[in-house]
């Protein structure tokens, strides 16, 4: 090596001066810096070992079993078993994919598991989202909820699909090979229906047109994904996102999709077999007989069915449901208010036909599980001013008080 001229700068990982480099890349320490070669094989260590952690995260993957899943869902959501069940399944498989696909195994085999992407159908406030954000705290994936109403055809008002991936992005905090096995769950895909049987009569700009896009996100392409969202524009950077691996669970309410259910067994009851199938089938309930072509009648398109293999339906709640809701998952409102007086030193308690009477409030007003939480607060409002540091220790709450307080808070009904 030369010898160290007092005003040179040398590079503190090879030693060699200014000089000697291609290019130096200055410090604040004096006559110290980095040259631009340590520089460019600090980057491919940096590489490599980023690589080695997310490598290493799968490899460490501690596989829960379906049943495991499902027994964790069922601590917070109430019945839906079909709908854990399928959830489980699918999360499961996913994992397990990525795990296998970075296995020793995987490098001979090329038998390709496909993913199988779910949708979710069932009646607003019975536990879609519930369900998908339980699946979340659960998961060490990143997982994103997005909200299928706001996306529009590019080019019109709205948020563009790719959008959806920024926010798996935020969630797995730039990371992209962990965001690349990540969940985005899709909310209201129902809101992006085609609206006229026919395809071209008007321009679709927030029904057809978005789910076309979505086919592609579907896939597994590589797509490139705007960092902060909104609008794609030519100046911006983009970060690319293969959706190979990305699991995507679609949900909506579908209102009124049991017409076309219905018309679809009325046009298959018209052969002899009619009067022992209608025997069969529950009125009440014709959301759990959805079929593929049911989504089709309401204006998904036949190539964005075909990218949910999974489909699986969510039971209308009824009033045994809604009294469960009430009381038994780990975080119910009983429980939650319970803990809230608890904590002023009050022991508050709910007399059975307390419960009994804001089920028939939520069922009467038609407010469904979502209502729950007014009705409750409304109840303890006057009660959570007044307790904390009073004299009464102990609360029972009856029928009769709640209806006096539900009658003075009748804005909620
Ligand atoms: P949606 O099906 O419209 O996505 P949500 O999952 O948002 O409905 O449900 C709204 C609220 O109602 C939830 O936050 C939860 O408090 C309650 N809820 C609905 N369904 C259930 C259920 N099956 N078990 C427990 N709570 C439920």
């Amino acid at each position: 090596m030369k010898e160290k001229k007092s005003n040179n700068i040398y590079c503190i990982f090879c030693g060699r001066s200014e000089d000697q480099v291609p290019l130096m890349i200055n410090s604040e320490l004096g006559l110290q810096g980095v040259c631009i070669d340590c520089a460019n094989a600090l980057n491919d260590i940096a590489k490599e070992q980023k690589f080695k952690k997310n490598q290493k995260e799968i490899d460490d993957y501690k596989l829960k079993t379906p049943a495991e899943i499902k027994a964790y869902l069922d601590q917070y959501v109430i019945d839906q078993d079909d709908a854990k069940r399928v959830l489980s399944v699918a999360v499961y498989n996913h994992y397990k994919r990525l795990k296998y696909y970075h296995s020793d195994n995987a490098k001979t085999d090329d038998t390709e598991i496909e993913k199988s992407n779910i949708i979710m159908v069932g009646q607003t406030g019975t536990g879609k989202t519930l369900l998908a954000k339980t699946i979340a705290r659960l998961l060490d994936v990143p997982f994103c909820i997005a909200d299928a109403t706001v996306l529009t055809e590019a080019g019109y008002v709205g948020e563009d699909v790719e959008t959806i991936l920024t926010r798996l992005l935020q969630a797995a905090d730039y990371n992209v090979e962990k965001a690349c096995r990540g969940i985005v769950f899709i909310d209201e895909i129902d809101k992006i229906a085609r609206k006229s049987d026919n395809p071209s009569i008007t321009r679709d700009v927030s029904g057809e047109g978005v789910q076309q896009a979505l086919l592609k996100l579907l896939e597994g392409t590589i797509v490139n994904v705007p960092p902060q969202g909104g609008r794609k524009h030519p100046d911006q950077k983009y970060i690319q996102v293969d959706t190979k691996n990305i699991l995507f669970i679609a949900s909506g309410a579908f209102n009124s999709l049991e017409k076309k259910i219905a018309a679809r067994f009325n046009s298959n009851a018209i052969g002899y077999s009619a009067s022992d199938q209608r025997k069969k089938i529950d009125e009440k309930d014709l959301m759990k007989y959805v079929q593929p072509q049911d989504l089709k009648s309401f204006g998904l398109i036949p190539e964005l069915i075909g990218r949910f293999p999974v489909l699986t339906h969510l039971d209308a709640l009824d009033k045994t449901a809604l009294k469960r809701i009430l009381t038994e998952p780990k975080n119910s409102l009983i429980k939650q208010y319970t803990k809230l007086l608890e904590i002023d030193g009050v022991k508050l308690s709910f007399k059975e036909d307390a419960l009994d009477y804001f089920v028939e409030i939520a069922e009467k007003y038609k407010l469904g599980a979502r209502g729950l939480r007014g009705i409750v607060e409304s109840v303890m409002m006057e009660l959570m001013f007044e307790l904390p540091g009073g004299k009464t220790k102990e609360f029972t709450i009856t029928k009769k008080y709640a209806q006096t307080q539900i009658e003075k808070h009748q804005e909620i009904l």
